[in-house]
Parts: C-alpha cells; structure tokens; sequence
C-alpha cells in the first residue's frame, strides 16, 4: 500500500508513563518505536524531509549507507516501500550477510543490496563515489549513512515540538545520540529552559560540541533550549554494553513493559534513570528512539550477560531503588 510522505510525517508518537512508586513522581517516554508498526524510530524522522526532497527531485531512487544490522538501513526499505520509492543499500560487509534478520527485512521490503569492503564504505562521503554509484545504479537522491544532514536533523523537530505541546513547563529530556543528527534537531526546537541531555552513545571527537552547537544555530538562531553532553555512558564504543545494560533492559521489561535494546536506548535510559532518581522537581522525559529490530542481532552476547556475576546483582540494584529511593546515588555504574 502506497502512502504518501505527508502522512509519513504526520505519525505521532503514543506517550507512555512509568510509575516510580518510591518517588511521587512519574518518568515520562516518548516511544518513537511505537509511531508505526514498520517504519519506527528516529531514523524515520530523519528519512522524512529526506525522502520530501526526492519526490520533489522526482528522483527514480534513493541510495544510502549502512552496516550490516542498520537501523536507518532498516527504516529506509520500510518507508520506500510504503512510498512506492526504489531504494539501494550500499552496506559494508559481504554478500552473505543478506540473511540476516535485519537485511533479510530490507529485500523482502524492495531494497536492493550492494555489499562493499571497508575500503570502499570508507569513501561514502566522497562526492566522486557517489558520482559513480548513480553511473552504476541510475540517478538517485543520495542520503547520508545516518540519514545525517540537515534535512534529518530538521525532520526531527516535530519530536521537540510533541514534548513542547505536553508539558507547558521546562523539563529534562534525554536522547541516545550517535551522530547526534536528532539531537540537533530536537535542540534546536525545545522550549526556552528545558534541558536536553545528549547521551553519547560513542566516544566522540572534541569538536563534537562545537559543531553540535553550530548546527543548532543553523537551524534555529533563536534556539533556547540548554544542551547537557553525558558522556559517562558509553561503556566504551559503540555496541559495547554489559551484564549491567542487560540488568536495566529486563528490568525496564519487567517493571514498565518498556523494550529497549544495548546499542542506543538502554545507555540513554540508563543515564536517565540516574538523573531522574535524584532530581524529579520538573517532568523527566525519556525520548525511546527505537532501534529494537537491532536486538536481532545481539541476542548471543545479551543471553551471555545475563549469565555473568553483575547481572544479579544490577538486577536486585534496580528492583530495589524502584521501592526505596533513599537508596540514593547512581544505580548503573560505569
Ligand atoms: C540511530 C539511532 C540513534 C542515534 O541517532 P543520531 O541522529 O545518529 O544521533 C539513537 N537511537 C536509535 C535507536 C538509533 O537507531
């Protein structure tokens, strides 16, 4: 079935409150995995000003970038195929890795496939390639690996303004941030006095802040949102995580019937937790931005944890402070 993107982009995401009964207050989630069964997540408000453009090109195709277990690679067959628009995965990594869950998915869904080695990922930015991918594919509209450019940080400001429209007050938001395209975009459109707290889901560069800020700007010069980088969460790199991610992701599961996966939402929940346990006077919002067709791709390692020493111990952590916030402190070490 053909939609359009308008629509795509008018999907409004279900809150959901999670009760904190040692705390008289309440955690409040915007759960982007809920806003469609399909196309979930931040990446699809990324794809949509995105994809806006390529129809308004009337480009034949869309092209992107993308690992093997890609969310955005993921999101974007969903929403081409719903559009009635042609889309190509140029994904790092060999030909077998087609079977996976994840790019098993994007076929079924319409999206051709193109495997390259390391070295060749590594020129995805490079104007040049890009040129001789459409000489090898057709013309096409070329989306950024991430769905990073301004456009996706712009097609995420409906996601502040969801926020904006709840609570009439200043509040703390905290969001999983990779490239940190989302953030920007919620940044630059987040009510005067509410703090966003950017949970660094990777080490970044020192420039990240700079340019952080400068994309804000770009976007929004009377942008009065403040901006918190938490960078104590990221265990390490990229899909790093632990016993103790895996402690928080069943108890969230068990408490709140909330899904979260290791790679981006449980170390923005995680840092979330750890604020909203010691300072709760305004409302706490956690932004879930999907991901969860990636847990697909972790199972092994996440079954692994759970049978490690720190498991138990974060779990009972947990089940604990959700009784008695006197337990007070940080609850998800490091
Ligand atoms: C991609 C992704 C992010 C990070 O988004 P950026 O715009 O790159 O910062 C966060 N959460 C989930 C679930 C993602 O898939």
């Amino acid at each position: 079935m053909t939609q359009d993107v308008e629509s795509l982009m008018a999907l409004t995401p279900p809150w959901q409150t999670l009760a904190w009964p040692a705390l008289d207050t309440s955690l409040q989630v915007l759960r982007l995995d809920q806003i469609d069964p399909v196309i979930s997540g931040n990446k699809s408000y990324k794809l949509g000003l995105n994809l806006r453009q390529a129809q308004a090109q009337a480009a034949k195709q869309v092209i992107s970038f993308g690992g093997a277990y890609s969310n955005h690679i993921h999101a974007l067959a969903a929403a081409g195929q719903a559009l009635g628009l042609k889309t190509l995965g140029v994904i790092r990594g060999e030909p077998h890795y087609a079977s996976n869950p994840c790019l098993a998915d994007a076929q079924a869904m319409g999206m051709q496939l193109h495997f390259v080695d390391r070295k060749t990922y590594a020129k995805r930015y490079q104007a040049e390639y890009w040129q001789g991918l459409e000489q090898q594919f057709g013309a096409s509209y070329i989306v950024p690996e991430g769905g990073a450019n301004v456009l996706g940080s712009q097609g995420c400001q409906p996601i502040a303004e969801a926020i904006n429209r709840r609570f009439k007050t200043a509040c703390d938001v905290f969001i999983a941030s990779g490239t940190g395209t989302t953030a920007v975009g919620i940044a630059s459109a987040l009510q005067a006095n509410s703090r966003l707290h950017v949970v660094n889901v990777l080490p970044q560069p020192e420039s990240f802040e700079q340019d952080f800020t400068r994309q804000v700007a770009a976007l929004n010069p009377a942008a009065q949102s403040t901006v918190s980088f938490v960078n104590a969460y990221h265990l390490g790199g990229y899909a790093k995580f632990n016993s103790a991610s895996v402690a928080l992701m069943d108890f969230a599961q068990q408490q709140w019937q909330l899904p979260l996966e290791p790679i981006y939402t449980a170390k923005a929940f995680s840092a979330f937790i750890d604020h909203a346990i010691t300072q709760h006077e305004r409302p706490q919002v956690f932004i879930h931005s999907g991901g969860l067709q990636g847990l697909r791709g972790c199972h092994k390692k996440i079954d692994s944890c759970r049978r490690q020493d720190g498991y138990q111990s974060s779990l009972a952590r947990y089940q604990t402070a959700i009784l008695d916030a006197r337990e007070e402190g940080v609850l998800c070490p490091i």
